[in-house]
């Protein structure tokens, strides 16, 4: 690791043992002993600094709580991992995760009627309703992860044995969300090309109804699934499911934090974002958004009262137990809120840089790529056989040799020892850092000796 990176945590860690200082002093300073401990401390931090400006010194502290190690391969890599390439957190986000670690951070000022989307210092009722706007919907709330959005969806809806549409590529959270609630899934098969049509989706909720003698009670997909991350016919797919009077989730897991995302436009009842895979956000975090007739019953409130002591407990909204993210992974989607909203106005170049990176693997004699193609999306599956896993075949490190060569590169995220089929995310690099990525990827084709094109 660069000392520096290692200089920067040292530094950031021994000012949090001030802070802990603080903590532990009465509120009208520190006493003799305290003081002491204090200067101490802060002839520490400026050790460290020196050596951090420096670019010297030895790696002291190398784990947290002695068993943790630090995390660092955001400072180091270039991460091309599939699933953290968007949650990666802002700056902003990691301030405020500093700032409101403690437990139930949120709750400083939280009065009556006592639920944290009505909290409005730190303003996260204001926030609520930014993140209704900026999917075009009537109503928030921020959820444990897209799964809980699926999940206070699905026990609304479905009862047991009730039937859901998702798509042959649906994400396992949407099946436990459906089997949670009792139902069953009915996937959508794939045309040639992967994609869930809106045609297809028709005749599989035919195909039930004929089935089963029941129509499904909710139509489930992704924009963009997670394993190609090709596009759906997501606009049909909301007609399809609106002719039929059936709900329809839109799942926005790898689009609500990256690309413009217009609920209304795309006809859904519900869109679900994930925080910790697309908003930037400390996880479990996400959003679950739904129209104005959906908000009575998914967010219907408490109506429960004691038997022995009659008490109630007011709005608390039901599916959402009361109360979500109270505490940094809120503060973190709020910190990074504006980059997010931002950032999403930019998607076309991150499609390009996606689609430049590809283009250059393509070079890569024997490469393909099995998302289609050009890309309209940063996440990809490419298959590797017939370039990088021919190397691996003969290679005393099999497929390791690829990650070893990434890695000495600073390149990590991609599958150890994978060099078939492997799925890479080039979310948030720089032009620079594209350009540095492709550049890696021809280089060990070529001291391997696989033919790159010009
Ligand atoms: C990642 C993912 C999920 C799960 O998101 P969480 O926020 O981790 O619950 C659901 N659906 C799809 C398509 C995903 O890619």
């Amino acid at each position: 690791m660069s000392i520096r990176i290692q200089k920067t945590f040292e530094a950031l860690f021994a000012l949090e043992e001030v802070r802990g200082l603080f903590r532990e002093s009465l509120p009208t300073g520190f006493d003799p002993e305290e003081e002491a401990a204090f200067r101490q401390k802060i002839a520490e931090v400026k050790a460290i600094l020196a050596d951090l400006e420096a670019g010297t010194g030895t790696p002291k502290v190398t784990k947290i709580a002695g068993t943790i190690d630090l995390r660092t391969r955001e400072e180091q890599s270039i991460n091309i991992q599939p699933i953290q390439a968007a949650g990666r957190l802002t700056t902003e986000a990691r301030k405020a995760l500093i700032s409101y670690g403690d437990g139930y951070s949120t709750c400083d000022a939280c009065r009556k009627p006592f639920r944290l989307d009505k909290i409005s210092k730190p303003g996260i009722a204001e926030f609520h309703a930014d993140l209704a706007k900026f999917v075009n919907m009537d109503h928030a709330r921020v959820v444990p992860g897209a799964r809980r959005g699926f999940q206070a969806v699905t026990n609304t809806l479905v009862n047991k044995g009730d039937s859901v549409i998702v798509s042959a590529l649906a994400h396992y959270t949407e099946f436990l969300a459906v089997e949670n609630a009792g139902g069953v899934v009915k996937e959508v098969p794939l045309n040639a090309k992967n994609i869930v049509t809106g045609e297809a989706t028709a005749q599989k909720i035919e195909e039930v109804k004929r089935e089963t003698g029941k129509l499904p009670v909710l139509v489930m997909i992704d924009h963009f699934d997670y394993q190609f991350a090709n596009e759906h016919e997501i606009k049909e797919i909301g007609k399809v499911a609106h002719q039929y009077d059936i709900p329809f989730l839109y799942n926005g897991a790898y689009t609500v934090g990256v690309m413009p995302v217009d609920g209304k436009a795309i006809g859904a009842d519900f869109v679900v974002g994930s925080g910790h895979k697309s908003m930037a956000s400390v996880a479990p975090s996400g959003v679950l958004a739904m129209t104005d007739e959906w908000l009575p019953k998914t967010l219907r409130t408490t109506a429960m009262v004691g038997d022995l002591t009659k008490r109630k407990f007011g709005i608390k909204e039901v599916e959402l137990l009361g109360c979500t993210l109270m505490g940094g992974t809120l503060l973190s989607m709020m910190a990074s809120f504006p980059t997010v909203k931002a950032r999403t106005k930019k998607w076309e170049d991150e499609v390009k840089r996606s689609n430049y990176f590809i283009g250059r693997l393509l070079k890569i004699t024997g490469s393909k790529v099995l998302s289609e193609y050009p890309r309209k999306h940063t996440l990809t599956k490419v298959d590797t056989t017939g370039s990088f896993d021919t190397v691996a075949q003969t290679h005393k490190r099999r497929g390791f040799y690829f990650s070893d060569e990434l890695s000495s590169r600073g390149i990590v995220g991609e599958f150890a020892g994978a060099t078939r089929t492997w799925k890479l995310n080039t979310y948030g690099l720089s032009e620079k850092k594209i350009r540095y990525l492709a550049d890696a990827f021809t280089e060990v084709a070529e001291k391997h000796g696989i033919p790159v094109a010009k």
